[in-house]
């Protein structure tokens, strides 16, 4: 790993260039989506079938593309007891969570006596993209469809690229309220969840990760559909002193870089031998580590260990502006508070990253990329709407009329003026 020390010259310029470093390899896949997206709107399933067997091999059909209940309910028996119990804990604390972010409707008379409001729908129709092979996680299904389901959403839509469905995934499916299974990947799932196809009825939004086919496929039918963030490499910082232990922290940083190569895990602590022990931990755990291929790339292109006062660590994990951010200190509120720009924050020694993506209750789908500056993850928000709601009578009407007909007539829009006017007696 990379390390900078706050006292050393040119410490502000390194750790700013380190910021801005881009993770992302440039695809040029965006052409190859485009084609497909407009195959499938003109096509519908024929395309959505062809294109399933050219990249993924599949044998789907029309009569096989949709996962039955059956296999549903057979496929989710088959995961382990453990499993299935640590999936409805999660799904329970996931709801309970996301069930609090529910706002209120207003209604208010204001000093015109016009009558003012809002009020919250649910989306009707949501599509999940939960990616294929090694990604395909219950996480990634929870997380997704269960704010969707405590919103109120009707339809959930799963889809997901053909071959063997994980009985993980299902249960959690199950478990999450997911009305529909497709089977169905890439770009061109996106365009039949945007589009319809078939028996794939058109969504209202598209949510999930996938790699770049699906990024570029939901960036484009964004419009059409309503889409979540697009998802980046993950990322954690970790804020320590020498007090925590060694081993523990060293797991963290683990715990981010094992999942792409393209992963950053940054360490912010005051104390030189702690950062040693740390690294010296890391070398260790990496060897007994499955995922070691990916950690030890991710470690070291974008690894860093940045030696500085504690005190500094908010204006740095800020400049950051990570996907995750834990601070593994005594009293974690005391810098804590000072971050503003965090998909998540994780409190105390007791508190890995990881038990935010899986039970918390807090949603894993986090903004990435520094997009932490401009927005939020994943959460109830996402799969409500507002509906503004107005109301006068002819006295409230007296008050708003007059400027009404000016601005209209100020900005040369004569049929808004006499709107206005023609109640006003003046039409
Ligand atoms: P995926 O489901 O995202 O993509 C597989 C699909 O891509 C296939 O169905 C195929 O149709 C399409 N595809 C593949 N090669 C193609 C080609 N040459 N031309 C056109 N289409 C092609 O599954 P994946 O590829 O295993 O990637 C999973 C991604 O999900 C990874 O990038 C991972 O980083 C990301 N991710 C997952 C999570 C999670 O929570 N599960 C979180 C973040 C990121």
């Amino acid at each position: 790993m990379r390390r900078f020390r706050f006292s050393e010259p040119g410490f502000e310029a390194a750790f700013a260039a380190f910021v801005e470093e881009r993770r992302e390899t440039p695809d040029d896949v965006d052409a190859l989506v485009r084609d497909i997206l407009a195959a499938v709107r003109a096509e519908g399933l024929e395309a959505v079938l062809r294109f399933g067997h050219q990249f993924d091999r599949a044998n789907v059909s029309a009569e096989n593309i949709r996962v039955t209940p059956e296999e549903i309910e057979a496929g989710a028996a088959q995961c382990a007891p453990e499993v299935r119990e640590a999936i409805a804990f999660a799904a329970k604390r996931i709801r309970t969570y996301h069930e609090r972010q529910r706002p209120a409707d207003q209604w208010f008379t204001d000093e015109a006596g016009v009558e003012l409001g809002w009020r919250w729908t649910p989306l009707e129709a949501v599509g999940i993209y939960v990616p294929g092979g090694r990604a395909a996680y219950p996480s990634t299904v929870l997380m997704n469809a269960v704010p969707a389901a405590a919103a109120g959403v009707e339809r959930i839509a799963m889809v997901t690229p053909p071959g063997r469905l994980q009985p993980a995934v299902l249960a959690a499916a199950k478990e999450a309220g997911v009305t529909e299974i497709w089977r169905v990947g890439g770009a061109q799932a996106v365009g039949a969840l945007a589009y319809g196809a078939g028996p794939i009825l058109p969504v209202d939004k598209i949510v999930g990760p996938g790699n770049a086919f699906v990024t570029a496929a939901k960036r484009r039918v964004y419009g059409t559909v309503g889409i979540d963030a697009l998802a980046g490499p993950s990322e954690i910082v970790v804020v320590s002193d020498a007090a925590s232990r060694p081993d523990w922290i060293a797991a963290d940083l683990l715990s981010q870089a094992e999942h792409d190569p393209a992963a950053q895990s940054i360490l912010i602590t005051d104390d030189e031998a702690f950062a040693d022990a740390v690294e010296a931990q890391i070398a260790l755990q990496l060897g007994s580590l499955e995922t070691r291929d990916d950690a030890t790339v991710s470690l070291r292109n974008h690894g860093a260990v940045i030696i500085a006062p504690l005190s500094e660590a908010p204006r740095l994990v800020n400049m950051i502006a990570p996907e995750h951010v834990e601070f593994a200190l005594d009293e974690p509120e005391r810098l804590a508070d000072q971050v503003r720009h965090a998909g998540a924050i994780f409190l105390g020694r007791h508190a890995p990253e990881a038990v935010g993506d899986y039970v918390a209750g807090s949603n894993h789908v986090l903004p990435t990329s520094r997009a932490a500056r401009f927005s939020s993850g994943l959460s109830l928000y996402d799969f409500i709407k507002r509906t503004s709601i107005v109301k006068c009578d002819e006295a409230a009407f007296a008050i708003l009329g007059p400027p009404t007909v000016a601005l209209a007539d100020a900005e040369g829009l004569p049929a808004h003026a006499r709107s206005a006017a023609i109640r006003l007696g003046q039409g």
